[in-house]
């Protein structure tokens, strides 16, 4: 038997759902929505819904979007010959907090992870080569400098040579293990501006 009442219980079992929450914080979630009034409970279930319904993935990027194609698609006066592929969508608003890169980004959706089911079919590489050889100069691989970052950019770039296109991967400024999400404004700009060509 459960040690709190069900519906407390199923509170928490969504809270467990998110990453990076454990048990104990699942719990200290569930009795802080206890504590909300029933027009901050109702606000707070009210955003879950709107952000599920209302946000998309851009059609040409993947990106999040509330429109068809996002923002940064649409934008005419960025670079659409250069495109920068991404993990997820939190890593453009990281790049796009530093304001260095004028381009248009491709988030595949992860990285290649056999052991955790995660092919290169499960990702949207495909799409990114159907993108590439509508007149596109250069992609520029930014996974993250893990040991399946650096997996999923060779796998990139081998599917992208036989386009002609220029790859290149962010060089240094990202430590090893690091997370671009979390990489600061001098660190992301000297990696986007130490780039280099793939081999
Ligand atoms: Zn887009």
């Amino acid at each position: 038997m459960s040690e709190f009442l069900p519906p407390l219980e199923k509170l928490i079992e969504q809270f467990r759902k998110l990453p990076g929450v454990g048990r104990k914080s699942a719990i200290r979630m569930a009795f802080s929505i206890l504590e909300l009034s029933d027009e901050a409970a109702s606000d707070f279930s009210a955003a879950v819904i709107e952000a599920k319904e209302q946000i998309h993935n851009c059609k040409i990027c993947n990106n999040l979007s509330v429109d068809e194609v996002c923002p940064i698609c649409s934008d005419s006066t960025r670079d659409h010959s250069l495109i920068c592929v991404v993990e997820d969508a939190k890593a453009i608003m990281a790049f796009e907090k530093v304001r260095g890169f004028r381009g248009v980004y491709h988030v595949i959706g992860g990285v290649i992870s056999p052991i955790n089911g995660i092919t290169p079919d499960k990702l949207s590489i495909s799409e990114l080569v159907s993108r590439v050889k509508l007149g596109v100069k250069e992609v520029i691989i930014a996974t993250n400098p893990t040991v399946e970052g650096e997996t999923t950019a060779t796998y990139i770039a081998k599917i992208l040579a036989s386009t002609g296109v220029t790859v290149t991967r962010l060089a240094y400024g990202i430590p090893v293990g690091g997370d671009i999400e979390y990489a600061d404004e001098v660190t992301l700009n000297r990696a986007i501006e130490g780039r280099r060509t793939f081999n």
